[in-house]
């Protein structure tokens, strides 16, 4: 199968050095498979998602050197490229969990998750779900919209998700014990990252997804999706994250290392590629 890579930025915010360094990486992949490079724009929250922010990525990556041949301002054959405009996509896939039993939906409230949390897991977004709501999986068929709820998918407990990473080596998590039952669409009418990215990277035929070591656990929940659905698995190479000088993973609040503000303070962008970790 022809080499089909993917860069995923979310226009929350400028993108720094930390994503342009994970976004030259697979740039660089799919120059070195003589593949295609696929640019798709992650903006489904709409509290958190910008237009300014958008244009902000494609003129930063377009200045650091990075070229896609499908994508928001070029188009392609697996349009839309804005998760904004695919939801009937995701509607589908949240149908399709449903009707086999794979999802359930949660009506626990903010503050009982937080009652609930234990400490959260070094590096991961997500508390662990204590499971509360798991015997609502027979309520799932009555649902006709996801709407209202928040949806989990039910983990296999003790189920081992393994998978080879490219820059990582073997990677093995436990299911229900390194990661819980993971929400796959928001109560807010918002379906998750997890969700979203799985029915993304099948429906563009991505072959191999490059993206931070931060989404090393998350890759173990998106095979449970991807099995789930019944997709094709991907190749996985993650990247090491770029710190800042106390050792702390850049964010976007890192104003300083934004693409944006190195390249106001005269740098190349070849300078800039060169604050990224060594391979
Ligand atoms: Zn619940």
């Amino acid at each position: 199968m022809p080499y089909r890579g993917r860069i995923a930025p979310s226009p929350t915010g400028l993108l720094h050095i930390g994503h342009a360094c994970t976004f030259w990486t697979a740039y660089q992949r799919a120059l070195a498979h003589d593949g295609t490079l696929v640019f798709r724009n992650e903006d489904l929250d709409p509290q958190r998602s910008k237009a300014e922010f958008a244009t902000a990525m494609i003129e930063d990556l377009r200045w650091l050197g990075i070229r896609w041949q499908e994508g928001p301002d070029v188009g392609g054959p697996f349009a839309p490229y804005e998760q904004s405009r695919r939801r009937s996509f995701y509607l589908e896939a949240w149908r399709k969990l449903r009707d086999s039993g794979f999802i359930y939906p949660c009506r626990c409230s903010r503050k009982d998750l937080t009652l609930a949390a234990t400490a959260p897991n070094e590096g991961d977004d997500e508390p662990m779900y204590p499971g509360t709501c798991r015997h609502r999986i027979n309520e799932a068929p009555q649902y006709e919209s996801p709407l209202g709820v928040n949806w989990r998918f039910r983990v296999p407990d003790g189920e081992a998700i393994s998978f080879e990473d490219a820059r990582h080596g073997h990677q093995s998590y436990v299911a229900g014990d390194d990661f819980g039952d993971f929400v796959i669409w928001r109560r807010d009418d918002v379906p998750a990252y997890q969700l979203a990215v799985v029915v993304d990277d099948e429906a563009m035929r991505i072959t191999e997804v490059v993206r931070g070591a931060d989404l090393l656990k998350s890759t173990a929940r998106q095979l449970l999706l991807i099995r789930a659905l019944g997709h094709r698995e991907h190749s996985y190479y993650h990247c090491d994250l770029v710190r800042d000088e106390s050792g702390i993973r850049l964010a976007k609040r890192h104003d300083a290392l934004s693409l944006r503000a190195l390249r106001e303070q005269g740098l190349t962008p070849a300078q800039a590629l060169g604050l990224c970790p060594p391979e």
